[in-house]
């Protein structure tokens, strides 16, 4: 695989990075990765990772594009409301960078379907706030020995962890909280959305990379009110009914 005159210009800062350089980029083009959700997290997460030319990327959102999305969803602007978020994503990411390939699916993720969407990916990255399909995603990730980056957000806190195989996300929720929260009810700060999003794409480039020490088996949580973060270990759940058996 080579790289255009075109292309060595455009990711000149990568190329000089020693943890990336000519190979890394090179991992990166051939990388596959899918966005379960182009949300807060998905949409910069997105961005950030076809600007820094992974070669494909698989949008999977069966939404379409509302006024109260652009607070934080940066990827789309006010000409796309009513779009199909999948379509407004890959027009947006085709403008900033013609050398991804975009694989657009308009499905909603689900138990039947989640093998079959993320099969084929290098890493998934998981953004949505509904812990059906976060748990649909999980399982189907652990299945197939997908890496799993996972990004949430709510009001001023954000958390970004990175799970391979054991322990994985069921192991840190076992079970959809009672209370669960979403951002359409307790609301969420615009530019949150772009740390976390920014966070869930440099572990995508670092697992795709080999680039430093991914936060596997780990949480970041982001306190933006205060302006600190601390990373917690995820233990394995010893009845975790995802990973036990993997
Ligand atoms: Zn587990």
């Amino acid at each position: 695989m080579t790289f255009s005159d075109d292309e060595i210009e455009r990711y000149a800062r990568h190329l000089v990075l020693a943890e990336v350089g000519g190979p890394g980029q090179q991992r990166l083009k051939a990388a596959r990765v899918g966005l379960i959700g182009l949300g807060g997290v998905g949409a910069p997460a997105a961005l950030y990772l076809a600007a820094a030319g992974v070669g494909t990327l698989r949008l999977i959102d069966d939404d379409t594009v509302a006024l109260s999305n652009l607070q934080r969803q940066i990827a789309f602007d006010a000409a796309d409301i009513g779009r199909p978020k999948v379509e407004a994503g890959a027009d947006a990411l085709s403008a900033l960078n013609p050398h991804v390939r975009i694989e657009p699916v308009a499905e909603r993720l689900t138990g039947a379907n989640a093998a079959r969407l993320i099969e084929g990916c290098d890493v998934v990255i998981d953004g949505t706030d509904d812990f059906g399909t976060r748990f649909a995603v999980n399982s189907a990730c652990v299945k197939a020995c997908i890496p799993l980056v996972t990004g949430a957000l709510g009001r001023w806190n954000g958390q970004v962890g990175v799970f391979v195989g054991r322990p994985c996300y069921r192991c840190l929720v076992p079970a959809a909280p009672p209370d669960a929260e979403t951002c359409a009810r307790v609301g969420v700060i615009g530019a949150l959305a772009g740390v976390v999003g920014s966070m869930a794409a440099l572990e995508a480039v670092k697992l795709i990379t080999g680039a430093g020490q991914p936060l596997t088996g780990r949480l970041l949580i982001y306190d933006g009110l205060a302006g600190t973060a601390r990373t917690v270990t995820v233990a394995a759940d010893p009845d975790c009914p995802d990973c036990v058996a993997a």
